[in-house]
């Protein structure tokens, strides 16, 4: 029988648009989001407030790879709850040493520079490749320039926005950092003109994901690595969204056999439940940095880093890598079959997918909103286009369910 305390408990809780309603009130407006409140996940799934389900095909923009609730990441993270959560780097904890130690030997590198958001992530590299070039490249002080590609998004500090292209991203945020410039995207005779003596690093996100998940032309990674090699300027894989098992592989450089100088890392290393990011390069890259140029409270804290360990151990099997190159292959090749003259592009590599809407169409929120109201949740970008990026561990069988609200809804 029900107490009448849970009863009164029960009859209480706020509904969903109340929730919605406390938001329009109290945060700023800076998202858009779609009107679901979610209060509770597991796998691929979340139900809202109001005790609706859906299934979950953003996966907070790549961060819940591994799933909602992993069992496994969960048990790490109460685990160090109950021990030491933050130290501050002031001291030195017992996560941190392991965690790069098994991180550098994930990428294949030798050292990690940790940090907490993906923008932080790309800041630090930034200044790494500024400081290297003056340091070991010889580039006089203030002069080094970072190339960049149309379309990117690196995150939302300052600095970062400098360099984008989207409007909506940079008005009334000026005055912007100089230092950048700016080439077509899988443009290798771009690159190969905007490298001059003073040329420090070439910052590329292997796909463009907010961009609309944007492919690059075949060859393109490998040849802009090479090209990097020749002119002794650093190739930077910004593999915030890309990697940790997205597109089939750990790391999305790996289907052009490519080895950066420095990989960005955010989103998922921390399972989806704390921010970790980091830079990973080799030792004689980071050693540009000494006490006090560079950190952050909360950078390689033990929570993060016992559960990052588990991220890694669970990359280690390869497990959620096999599952995106063979689900994200099937949903392809089944979303490229459904017969409709809605669609420009379908495009995408393992769990990533962009489905891009022709104009006479509609915009691509429309489609979103039609799939809510099937139980799927889905992200537009750039307006014309949906992304698919479900957690890694869904099963066949949800992304038949997927398929047939999908089918429906672009026929
Ligand atoms: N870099 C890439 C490629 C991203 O996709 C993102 C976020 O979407 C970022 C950087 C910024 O990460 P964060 O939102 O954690 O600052």
């Amino acid at each position: 029988m029900q107490s009448a305390t849970l009863i009164e408990t029960k009859a209480k809780a706020m509904t969903g648009q109340e929730h919605i309603n406390l938001v329009d009130r109290y945060a700023a407006h800076n998202y858009h989001p779609l009107p679901v409140v979610v209060a509770r996940a597991e796998g691929v799934w979340v139900e809202d407030a109001d005790g609706k389900r859906y299934m979950d095909m953003l996966a907070a923009y790549s961060a819940v790879n591994f799933g909602h609730g992993s069992k496994e990441l969960i048990a790490a993270a109460k685990a160090q709850l109950d021990k030491v959560t933050l130290t501050s780097r002031a001291f030195q904890n017992d996560q941190l040493g392991p965690w790069c130690k098994e991180l550098a030997e994930l990428c294949g590198m030798e050292a990690v520079l940790p940090m907490n958001t993906g923008a932080e992530g790309v800041e630090t590299a930034i200044k790494t490749a500024r400081k290297w070039a003056y340091k070991k490249k010889g580039v006089l002080e203030g002069k080094a320039r970072i190339i960049c590609c149309e379309n990117n998004f690196h995150g939302r500090t300052t600095t970062i926005v400098s360099f984008s292209t989207d409007p909506n991203c940079r008005e009334g945020f000026g005055p912007f950092t100089p230092g950048f410039e700016v080439i077509p995207y899988g443009d290798i005779d771009a690159l190969r003109k905007a490298i001059d003596d003073n040329a420090a690093a070439f910052l590329v996100e292997p796909i463009q994901g907010e961009a609309g998940i944007i492919i690059p032309p075949e060859g393109f990674l490998k040849q802009a690595r090479q090209v990097c090699q020749e002119h002794d300027v650093l190739f930077i894989a910004d593999e915030i969204q890309s990697g940790l098992g997205r597109t089939g592989k750990t790391f999305c450089v790996e289907h052009e056999g490519v080895r950066p100088d420095i990989f960005i890392l955010g989103k998922a290393l921390g399972g989806g439940i704390m921010p970790l990011s980091a830079i990973v390069s080799t030792r004689d890259i980071l050693s540009v940095f000494k006490p006090g140029n560079h950190g952050s409270t909360f950078g390689g804290n033990p929570l993060a880093c016992a559960i990052g360990r588990k991220v890694i151990e669970i990359l280690k099997t390869g497990k959620y890598q096999k599952n995106a190159a063979e689900l994200g292959a099937y949903l392809l090749g089944e979303l490229r079959k459904i017969r409709t003259d809605r669609i420009k592009e379908i495009r995408g590599r393992g769990l990533w997918i962009g489905i891009e809407f022709k104009p006479e169409a509609g915009v691509a929120r429309n489609y979103c909103e039609k799939l809510m109201q099937e139980g799927m949740l889905c992200k537009d970008t750039h307006e014309q286009t949906m992304r698919l990026a479900p957690p890694l561990c869904i099963t066949r069988d949800e992304l038949d369910w997927a398929l047939e609200r999908l089918r429906k809804v672009l026929a």
